[in-house]
Order: structure tokens, then sequence, then C-alpha cells
């Protein structure tokens, strides 16, 4: 009697282990070929204004797509750390809008899109109204300096909020940390010059060490997937349950993403791809697939605007098969 039942139980436990239905295994084999394509890619290079982007490997390449249903998908180095940088422009926008109010946001920092490389100085100078994108470093010092509370509690309220979205408590990576910090001259003259229009709302010397830090906080391919969830989900993260944006600051943060998430190329990534984005010089890229997945992709070799090439690469691949273009 009882080999019979362990002879069924054996039979059944592999099949419901293993029980996958066929987008499942589609996705999987997705981001597989995905990852094949283009990891032999050798284009571009790492960042090396800040010293320590240079040392990290520049062969990591890790894929990573959450569901609205909340299942997370991945292939390569998904467990590998490295620094957000502007990915987390996008996080504390969100954080801005949800605490200060969207036009709140569009007036004392701006939404429209400069067309302009990340740290362009000119790009104020050039707008007359000062109005500078939140998703570009004059814009995101600027959104960060309009956060309420002190040094301390601004900081406490800025990285429990991205722990929310990563469901995980996230490190600052130090090294990063530092060696930005240690060469950080000219975001130090572009928060000024905003200051000087009456375009920053706070103490430079201590939100420009805000923003330094929030951009060397330390993700995985597979953190950024499941941070970028909720941005696909109406607000609502699909893992955790918890609505952490209103469904109104969601769609101002994407048409944000959509019109400048990266840079000068915003205009050839919607061309060509058309999801919302955002990338970082660390290497990752994030995109949002409103109501289907958010997808994460780490590669730190960056083209000439400072968006990583392989993980533009295979975004636009795999948003093609899964026919995920919103426009
Ligand atoms: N921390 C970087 C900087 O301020 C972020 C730039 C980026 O990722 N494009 O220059």
């Amino acid at each position: 009697m009882f080999s019979r039942w362990l002879l069924i139980i054996t039979l059944l436990v592999p099949v419901s282990a293993c029980a996958q239905t066929s987008k499942d295994v589609d996705i999987n084999a997705i981001l597989a070929s995905a990852h094949s394509l283009y990891k032999m890619d050798k284009t571009g290079a790492n960042a090396d204004y800040i010293p320590a982007l240079a040392e990290v490997d520049s062969e990591l390449f890790g894929i990573a797509l959450v569901t609205t249903d909340g299942k997370v998908y991945s292939y390569g180095d998904v467990e590998q750390r490295f620094s957000i940088q502007s990915i987390s422009k996008v996080f504390t926008l969100a954080l801005a809008l949800e605490q200060q109010g969207a036009d709140t946001v569009a007036e004392k920092v701006g939404v429209n899109a400069s067309g302009m490389p990340f740290n362009s100085i000119i790009a104020i100078e050039l707008n007359q109204a000062r109005s500078i994108n939140p998703l570009v470093n004059a814009g995101a010092m600027a959104t960060m300096s309009l956060l309420d509370g002190n040094e301390t509690t601004k900081w406490q309220r800025v990285a429990s909020w991205y722990n929310e979205f990563a469901n995980a408590k996230l490190p600052v990576l130090d090294a990063v940390y530092q060696s930005e910090t240690e060469t950080n001259d000219r975001n130090l003259a572009i928060a000024q010059l905003l200051k000087a229009h009456q375009r920053f709302y706070g103490d430079v010397a201590m939100n420009l060490d805000l923003y330094t830090r929030q951009c060397s906080i330390g993700v995985t391919a597979k953190d950024l997937a499941i941070m970028t969830a909720p941005l696909a989900n109406n607000g609502k993260h699909p893992i955790t349950n918890k609505q952490l944006m209103s469904e109104d600051n969601v769609e101002h943060l994407l048409a944000v993403m959509s019109t400048a998430g990266l840079y000068e190329t915003s205009g050839d990534w919607a061309y060509k791809v058309g999801l919302p984005a955002k990338s970082g010089v660390g290497g990752g890229i994030i995109a949002v697939a409103p109501g289907q997945f958010s997808i994460a992709v780490f590669s730190p070799r960056l083209d000439s605007a400072g968006n990583s090439v392989r993980a533009q690469k295979a975004i636009d691949y795999i948003a093609e098969k899964l026919g995920a273009n919103v426009f």
C-alpha cells in the first residue's frame, strides 16, 4: 500500500513542480534567445567619468521580466549587483509626484524633454522657463531638493520608498558613492546654476549628496524588474499587492519616461521600440509594457548617449517578440 502511494507521489511531484503554461515557456525562451543573440556584441564602453564604473566587468549581461500577475522570469547575470544610477530618477520622481503633487512637479521642476545629454548645462541656459526634465541630472537634483525633510528624514523616506518597490532592502554601493562624490564637480555646477535661477529648493551640497547616494544604490537586474513592475500595473505592486502610486501619477511618470528616458536618443527609442524606459550609466535599462510586464536588462557597455548597448538590443528584441509596442 505504502509503495503504491509512494509511486503516485513520485509521479505527480515532478509534473506539478515543473507545470508551466505555454506562455511561461515562451517568455523563458525569448529571454534566452535575446541573451544568446547579443552576448557577443562588444560595441560601446563602460562609463568612466565615474572611475568605479570603469572597473565593472563589461561582459556581465542579465535580463529579468516581471508580468503584471507577478511572475518573475530571468536569464543570465541577474543576481549581479550594480549601481542604479539614472534609473533612480524614475523612483524619486515617483515619490515627488505622490508627495508634492503632479502640478507642483511640472511647475517647479518641469517635465519637457530637453533632447540634450543627461549632464547638459546648456539645456538650462537655453530654456527661458528653466523647465528642466526630472530624468536628466539637473531635473533629478531639483526633484530631490523638492522633497520634504532634512538630510536624515529625506534619505530615510527615499530609501524606504525604493525598498517598497524592490520588495527588498537595497544597499548603497559605497565604492561607487565615494568615486562619484570625488568627481562630482559638473553636477555641483548644474545644481548651483539652478539655484541662481531660483529653480533649486534647498541646500545645494546636501541635495547633491542625497542625489549621489540615490544613484549609488545597488540593484540586480531582478530587483530592477521587480521595482518597475508597479509601473506596468497602474501603481499596484503585483508581488506585494500594495498600491504604491495613484494611477494618474503612473500616467505622468510613463509620459516623462517615453519622452526623456534615454536622453537625446529618446525619440529614436520610441520610434523603434515604443516602450516607456529609463537608462542608467551603470549599464541598466528598465522598460514598461503597461498592463503586461516590466523588464530590466543590465550590461555595462554604453553607447555615446550613455545607454547600455546590449540592454537596448535585448529589450527591442523581447518587446517585438511579445508584441509590446504601446504605439
Ligand atoms: N550619477 C550619474 C550622474 O549624475 C547618473 C547619470 C546617468 O546614469 N546617466 O552623472
